[in-house]
């Protein structure tokens, strides 16, 4: 009697956990997608950013600086 009601029970269980599983796969590529583009994103933007044209001397440099006031090179400031 017991088993006639665990084994339905079961079989649902495991097509619960096959949706689970489906569903965290798919969340998990497009999760890993938007993480891929979000990086190239970002590292483009931050490559864009952080070259600065110095006023004072024309020499492009990189800075770690956000600011985006600073427009002098180290050697100029
Ligand atoms: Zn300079």
């Amino acid at each position: 009697m017991k088993d006639e009601i665990d084994i339905p029970v079961q079989k649902e269980e495991d097509f619960a956990a096959a949706n689970i599983r489906r569903d965290n796969y798919s969340r998990i590529r497009d999760i890993q997608a938007m993480e891929f583009n979000a990086a190239i994103a970002s590292r483009l933007q931050s490559e864009g950013e952080n070259i600065i044209k110095c006023e004072k001397c024309g020499k492009e440099f990189s800075t770690d600086i956000s600011e985006k006031d600073i427009m002098k090179c180290p050697e100029c400031r």
